[in-house]
């Protein structure tokens, strides 16, 4: 075909049928949209890091295998360093993962409603995409390894604690499905550090890859820190896709220093945890909103009446959350960042007003 002056080439098939991932971005005073930790970090480590920056070397590219923070990484969680690969943000470990594994022959399941982006870069990846349903409790149904294998499936993405539904998947489900999916089983947990279950007190099955990240508990979501734990052999084939030099310097030394002294952090988690549950108790004393249990940073609220209309007045009063409601299976429902007690309490009064408003 002759090229025309303003002509230009089209992306591949399928990428023309993807949408950018829109994270509802808007300036507000008060942000609880992102699950991010609200608390941000205590002055004590913010000057710990503000030291690293003052002896880092910023001409030299960062150590390419990531050792000392695989190191520390290992050291937490009792494993093998060989077990564990960091990304830039624990979504690129999803790619990574679809990368190596997945691919035009290959189909990758997920449990739904959950977290969008195992479809988004199934797709980019050029990876079949297949989304189970949830049951009504938004729980992974007992039969799922039965369905990931009529389905096809060999990558399976499992969110505990789900986002954006807050529950944990049971210890039996993530068994079933690494003894029965001839495939990889990906338990995302990005949230786990307000829980208390890990499938990393599981048997190692070999076909079982946990993922962690520091944007949520570990306060760090603007330095991009997630990693993977998982059998030696995924690891290294992870590493054959992945950039080098994915995670900066001053990344793989800040995360590093967290997590080998995450004294006053683990304080900070109690304390999200604890207003967890007071945030969730003073949403339903309102009346007209339901309140989902929840294993995270978050919690998931249905509206008795229109979700989209809660959430602008949300937002006109200077608070944005994530709304949902054009979700299937989440008509009417926002997530809510557990923030810190003063925010919280702004929601918990935002609330109360639109409560009394929202039927005029
Ligand atoms: N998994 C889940 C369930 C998430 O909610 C997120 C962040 N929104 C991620 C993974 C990725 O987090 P990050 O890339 O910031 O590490």
């Amino acid at each position: 075909m002759k090229k025309t002056a303003d002509s230009i080439l089209p992306p591949r098939p399928a990428v023309v049928e993807l949408s950018a991932y829109d994270p509802q971005h808007f300036e507000t005073r008060i942000n609880l949209s992102a699950n991010e930790n609200s608390f941000g970090l205590p002055p004590a480590l913010r000057r710990r890091l503000e030291e690293l920056v003052e002896e880092m070397a910023f001409s030299r590219y960062p150590d390419p295998t990531v050792g000392e923070l695989r190191q520390v990484i290992a050291e937490r969680h009792g494993v093998d360093p060989e077990r564990v690969v960091v990304g830039n943000g624990g979504d690129e470990l999803i790619q990574a993962l679809l990368l190596a594994y997945g691919g035009p022959e290959r189909t990758a399941v997920a449990f739904t409603p959950t977290f969008s982006m195992y479809e988004i870069l199934a797709k980019v990846t050029g990876t079949r995409f297949v989304g189970l349903d949830r049951d009504r409790a938004f729980d992974i149904p007992a039969d799922a390894a039965r369905r990931v294998n009529e389905a096809g499936g060999r990558i399976v993405f499992a969110c505990s604690p789900n986002n954006p539904t807050g529950n944990v998947v049971d210890a039996g489900t993530i068994r079933s499905l690494c003894k029965e999916v001839d495939g990889l089983v990906m338990i995302d947990e990005a949230y786990q550090e307000f829980s208390s279950s890990t499938a990393l007190d599981l048997p190692q099955y070999r076909n079982l890859a946990v993922l962690r990240t520091f944007s949520k508990a570990f306060s760090l979501a603007g330095l991009r820190v997630g990693y993977l734990i998982a059998d030696p052999e995924i690891i290294r084939n992870i590493n054959k896709v992945r950039l080098p030099y994915n995670v900066n310097v001053f990344s793989q030394a800040a995360a590093a220093a967290l997590m080998s002294e995450p004294g006053e952090l683990e304080e900070i988690i109690a304390e999200i945890t604890v207003e967890r549950g007071r945030l969730a108790e003073a949403i339903s004393d309102l009346g007209g909103y339901n309140v989902y249990p929840s294993g995270a940073n978050f919690l998931l609220v249905e509206c008795a009446e229109s979700g989209d209309a809660v959430w602008r007045k949300l937002l006109d009063e200077g608070i944005l959350v994530r709304n949902f409601s054009g979700v299937p299976r989440l008509e009417n429902c926002l997530r809510i960042t557990v923030g810190t007690g003063l925010q919280n309490n702004a929601v918990i009064d935002a609330l109360k007003r639109i409560g009394g408003t929202w039927l005029e």
